[in-house]
């Protein structure tokens, strides 16, 4: 069956690596997914493994329930796969996680502090400010329904004491949003440090909002 699902894993690996070189994630860290939904099958980066030397045929298939569909025979899947698991099943408009640590946004998940709109792209992106997830014990479904919560509206959001999560209809998409939050953490990280940062008025916002819905 894996044959069938080469262009998917394949994709879920690229965007795995390039996550890794794009510093958002560092060691064996984050994960990512696609979540074919007509044929209920998920493909998730194994657990530990080196992404240097990730290969596409190192992307585990399994099922939502923990089955496992193909893993080359040796990998367990990510150690986060219920997170993702529960994301698919809470989001029915979702196809792809990507759990990163990206450091200046996870900064602001150790702090418990949300990341509030004070870019324009955040609203097209990201669906407006970067919320908290509240804390649950990494590697439990648990983790995955306090990010599901704070995904109501929102393509991403923090996990406190933890680190990142970005959802999105493709795995490139995903991606492009887990940046995105890095970049405004950065960006008000930075504005911080030079003065009291504005965050976008909410007349402002919902223009915006009437705009990017047409
Ligand atoms: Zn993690």
């Amino acid at each position: 069956m894996e044959k069938v699902y080469r262009s998917i894993q394949k994709s879920v690996k690229d965007i795995a690596q390039k996550s890794y070189r794009n510093n958002l994630v560092a060691g064996t860290s984050g994960n990512v997914s696609f979540y074919d939904r007509d044929h209920e099958v998920m493909a998730i980066t194994a657990s530990n493994l080196d992404y240097e030397i990730m290969e596409t045929e190192d992307i585990v298939l399994m099922k939502l329930d923990g089955e496992i569909l193909y893993n080359r025979d040796i990998h367990k899947p990510s150690s986060e796969w219920q997170m993702h698991a529960e994301i698919y099943k809470g989001l029915e408009n979702v196809n792809s996680v990507i759990h990163t640590h990206s450091p200046r946004a996870t900064s602001f998940a150790v702090v418990h502090q949300d990341i509030p709109l004070i870019l324009v792209e955040m609203l097209p992106f990201l669906g407006g400010d970067i919320p908290r997830a509240k804390f649950a014990l990494p590697g439990t479904d648990a983790l995955g329904k306090s990010a599901v919560a704070a995904l109501q509206e929102r393509n991403a959001c923090l996990l406190e004491n933890h680190g990142v999560v970005a959802v999105g209809s493709t795995v490139e998409q995903a991606y492009i949003r887990a940046v995105y939050v890095e970049d405004a953490a950065t960006i008000y990280h930075y504005a911080r440090q030079v003065g009291h940062p504005v965050i976008v008025s909410e007349k402002d916002q919902e223009k915006m909002k009437e705009k990017y819905k047409r």
